[in-house]
């Protein structure tokens, strides 16, 4: 099996930061898929970064790279693309918060069973988790990177960029450790390993 992850925007898209500048999401998601690779390789599990460019590269193009790969593989890989969330427009602090993790309109069992694996095991962390509602643990939503592509696939709004007390928690080692043990425990979990 091999883990695709996909690191959202890059550093020419226009916002996305916070407002004091302090996170940007660029690099904070690629800081995290790096992470988050390392682990994955420590533990023997095949893991790549689909987009090595700081630059944003089209949506398509990413949807394509991971489709090449899933059919290479013979259909044994899977895709996390990892974001920051945002309330506003990046021009002042917001007060929604948290963790959350989406599928697409579209999601197979296997995409719905990913979401929930991650879900959990930031729930074991004790992570403030947002739910659409009670006992629904992730979000359907017409995302491109979930909607087009074709193996099991899953996107992570980790904390708001443009919340005070999350962009403190996500620029801490803790955080980031966090962020990141969220998505290798829960490709674990989800694989059976
Ligand atoms: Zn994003």
């Amino acid at each position: 099996m091999k883990v695709l992850i996909d690191n959202g925007h890059g550093e020419n898209t226009k916002g996305k930061c916070s407002p004091d500048g302090r996170l940007k999401e660029w690099a904070y998601s690629r800081e995290i898929a790096d992470m988050v690779v390392y682990g994955l390789r420590k533990k023997g599990i095949d893991a790549e970064r689909i987009v090595k460019e700081d630059t944003d590269v089209p949506l398509s193009e990413r949807c394509k790279r991971a489709n090449e790969i899933y059919r290479e593989t013979g259909k044994k890989a899977i895709l996390v693309s990892i974001h920051c969330n945002a309330a506003g427009s990046g021009e002042s602090w917001m007060n929604a918060r948290g963790w959350s993790v989406f599928v697409s309109n579209n999601a197979s069992t296997n995409s719905k069973k990913l979401a929930e694996s991650f879900a959990k095991i930031a729930g074991e962390k004790g992570v403030n988790i947002r739910k659409p509602m009670p006992g629904q643990l992730y979000w359907e939503q017409n995302l491109a990177m979930c909607r087009d592509t074709n193996c099991p696939s899953v996107l992570t709004e980790n904390f708001f960029q443009d919340n005070k007390d999350d962009v403190e928690y996500l620029l801490s080692t803790e955080g980031k450790q966090t962020v990141a043990k969220i998505h290798i425990e829960g490709i674990i979990k989800y694989l059976g390993l």
